[in-house]
């Protein structure tokens, strides 16, 4: 807060001209980040960007909104009849939606499933992580660009029969997830593979059912080394590069590990 040092405001009280429940939960995403970062976590906190979500309700099929803000309002938002988020309701935040999902009886992914029943824990992890961050020549500021692999980019609306077979062709273990050119989610081996074993059709269950929507993604202009300690921190495999918010590219953890200098001792 202007004027007063480690004071945070998040929601509608605040001076941001819009107000409404989704960008409320963005402004306390943002001031949970500035705060674990103030305590000494790792986290690199982003700036707060945001975007506009909206469900239309038709009496027949609903409309979903999306418009980032920063943008300025004049821009065309994206309009679709398909969800742009997971689960599709209206209330839409990180933990809120999955959570009020879960409340209604709408099924979130499984992916966020897992991580609400999940038990936070400190390992002692195997590689040292620390000493690369503050060695930024970890990776000699190689690119993620020079790493990546082309992005197999599928349709929210896709069957999970298509995602597959169009993994199993690209020899590929995820698919980026985009709606009009935006990601919105990630769906990888794993998730199909806990949608096969949770016996759903795979000619009729989507790729939006089972991805992990607003997945972590880097920008095609960050470092190997930076995109190796995001995956590490968030115990991710595989990283989506964007270009804007388009996906472009696809960087595994492994990839990413063995592009690192020998002398941290990595045994991947
Ligand atoms: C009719 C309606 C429909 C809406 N529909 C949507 C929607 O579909 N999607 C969406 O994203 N947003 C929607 N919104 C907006 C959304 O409800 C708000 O943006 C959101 O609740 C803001 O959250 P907040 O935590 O900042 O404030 P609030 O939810 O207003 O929480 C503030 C809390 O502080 C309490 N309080 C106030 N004064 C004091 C005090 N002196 N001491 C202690 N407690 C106090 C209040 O009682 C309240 O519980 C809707 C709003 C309305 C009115």
């Amino acid at each position: 807060m202007r004027g007063l040092e480690d004071v945070f405001a998040a929601g509608d009280i605040t001076n941001f001209p819009l107000k409404q429940g989704g960008l409320a939960a963005q402004q306390a995403d943002t001031v949970a980040a500035v705060i674990a970062a103030g305590a000494g976590s790792d986290l690199a906190p982003e700036p707060f960007r945001p975007v506009l979500r909206g469900l239309l309700l038709t009496g027949g099929q609903p409309r979903y909104f999306r418009q980032e803000i920063t943008r300025g309002l004049g821009e065309a938002a994206t309009i679709s009849p398909e969800p742009l988020w997971w689960p599709p309701g209206k209330i839409v935040g990180r933990y809120l939606a999955p959570f009020l999902g879960a409340v209604a009886g709408v099924e979130a992914s499984a992916e966020q499933a897992e991580s609400q029943a999940a038990v936070q824990v400190e390992v002692e992890l195997e590689f040292p992580v620390r000493p690369a961050a503050i060695d930024t020549g970890g990776t000699d500021g190689r690119s993620v660009a020079e790493l990546m692999v082309p992005a197999l980019v599928v349709a929210p609306e896709d069957t999970l029969a298509e995602v597959s077979e169009k993994m199993r062709a690209a020899d590929i273990g995820s698919a980026a997830v985009a709606a009009y050119g935006h990601l919105v989610g990630i769906l990888t081996s794993r998730d199909l593979l806990r949608a096969f074993a949770g016996r759903v059709h795979p000619s009729e269950a989507r790729a939006r059912e089972w991805m992990t929507a607003e997945p972590i993604a880097v920008s095609v202009q960050a470092t190997v080394e930076e995109a190796f300690l995001l995956m590490a921190e968030r115990g991710i495999h595989h990283l989506p590069v964007v270009e804007g918010e388009r996906p472009i590219g696809m960087l595994g953890f492994r990839q990413a590990a063995q592009a690192r200098p020998a002398r941290f001792g990595l045994g991947f």
